[in-house]
């Protein structure tokens, strides 16, 4: 679950990364320079910044769902298809069965008062253990239905709900919707498919788990993978994902999560499969990668969390912090039972520690967001074109993001966007409908809405 996640550097079918970004801001900007040469307005660069200027930051729980412990109940289920591994091995009839909706509220509720907002796992048939849409055996229709309510109530609000498969144990034929008869690595999920596969194949299948979310009314814009499912056809996943999140919920806009990116590796979203440019039916996957490992409790919830890996008390220290100073989207994983940690809840210490401590260091310079947000606000950063004409900007966005910020060289204000914009007085004031006067340049933030805009300064 998670020894299984690729590490990889790229994705696939990638577009041109940050270059669409730059030469977009630089070249048209550049471009208008040179036409407009004689006139004294001279037109200055434009550049791109974060969200509010800020360092975005997420949490990706994998491995949650509705009131089943997946540490519990899948261990013997991995024992059985992959019979050599010690973690195996681990006694789990002696872990919780359930993860119970009090902890979700508690968990849900702290990270509603810190701001925290990330990605939080539904498996929608929970290790075949039953179906989140119509009956979980072991728990009443009555439980099963206040702890939809709960997550759709306390959850959804701040987190991008995933499926993470059907199961995440056992592949399911979509025909009967029974597990495979066979059991080995090639019928688990997490080492599934291990032949190539089409991308309409991998799109049921991914639209198979999707539906029984909506059935749930819960909302979904994207796909979480087990482990190495589709290792063999990442190309192909990913344009699957496209096709089974807009087929199941029409969003414009469809991301996922599968890659865990380390050291020097860049960890910015990657735009994939970007096709249809120039048209008014432009259409791309994003893959929002993580940052960190998982060092909490881990998958089976039963290991000592190591709350300074990701940030030390002061936060001076750590890869969250490390990405910070990198100005760099700082994603940190986890596994939703390393989080319970089996009832003594020690992962939720150790993450309440590092989210105050990133808070008190780093609080005016970073941003929770979800990976939907995220991946949102870098595909406009690289794709919205500006081009500025004196003192005016000109926005053409194929994909609406809030608290979208740029910078505007060599300009005094005030800004006017639509109804005129608020004047903050210091840069961590930034907010959507604001500007902020920079030495000789403005940096402004607004909603981007989706095609064109106009921005006036001065
Ligand atoms: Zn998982």
């Amino acid at each position: 679950m998670q020894s299984r996640r690729a590490f990889l550097a790229t994705g696939v079918g990638v577009a041109a990364n940050s270059v669409a970004n730059r030469v977009v801001a630089q070249q048209d900007a550049g471009q208008t320079l040179l036409s407009q040469a004689d006139d004294d307005q001279a037109v200055q660069d434009l550049e791109v910044l974060l969200p509010r200027n800020r360092v975005p930051l997420s949490f990706v729980i994998d491995d949650s769902t509705c009131l089943v412990n997946m540490g519990h109940f899948c261990t013997p289920q991995f024992a059985e298809a992959l019979p050599n591994r010690a973690e195996y091995k681990k006694p789990w009839r002696d872990w919780p069965r359930e993860i119970p909706d009090c902890f979700v509220r508690k968990f849900g509720e702290w990270c509603a008062e810190h701001g925290v907002r990330g990605k939080y796992s539904i498996v929608p048939y929970p290790a075949c253990v039953g179906w989140v849409d119509r009956e979980l055996p072991g728990w009443s229709r009555q439980q099963l239905q206040e702890s939809l309510k709960l997550v759709r109530e306390l959850i959804v609000p701040n987190w991008d709900i995933h499926p993470e498969m059907i199961t995440h144990t056992r592949v399911i034929d979509l025909k009967t919707g029974r597990p495979v008869e066979a059991i080995n690595a090639g019928t688990m999920e997490n080492s599934y498919p291990q032949e190539k596969k089409s991308v309409d194949e991998l799109a049921s299948y991914l639209a198979y788990a999707l539906r029984i979310l909506e059935r749930c009314d819960l909302p979904c814009e994207g796909i979480t993978t087990p482990g190495g499912f589709g290792n063999l056809v990442k190309s192909e996943l990913s344009l699957a994902v496209d096709q089974a999140v807009r087929d199941v919920y029409s969003v414009d806009l469809p991301h996922y999560f599968k890659y865990v990116r380390t050291g020097d590796q860049n960890v910015e979203p990657v735009l994939e499969h970007l096709r249809g440019q120039d048209t008014d039916d432009l259409r791309l996957t994003v893959n929002v990668p993580a940052g960190t490992g998982d060092w909490f409790g881990g998958w089976q919830g039963d290991r000592d969390p190591e709350p300074d890996r990701y940030c030390n008390q002061e936060a001076t220290s750590g890869r969250m912090v490390e990405l910070i100073e990198r100005r760099e989207p700082a994603v940190m994983l986890c596994h939703w039972p390393g989080i319970y940690s089996n009832g003594n809840e020690a992962g939720f210490q150790a993450f309440q520690r590092i989210v105050t401590s990133l808070e008190a260091r780093y609080g005016d310079q970073t941003i929770w967001m979800k990976l939907s947000e995220i991946g949102r606000y870098w595909t406009a950063k690289e794709l919205t074109k500006l081009r500025r004409t004196g003192k005016q900007v000109a926005l053409d966005a194929p994909f609406a993001a809030d608290k979208f910020t740029f910078r505007i060289m060599n300009v005094n204000g005030p800004v006017r966007f639509g109804t005129g914009m608020r004047q903050v007085c210091q840069l961590s004031g930034l907010d959507s409908g604001t500007w902020f006067q920079s030495g000789r340049d403005v940096i402004v933030c607004l909603n981007l809405p989706r095609g064109r805009s106009m921005v006036e300064v001065g």
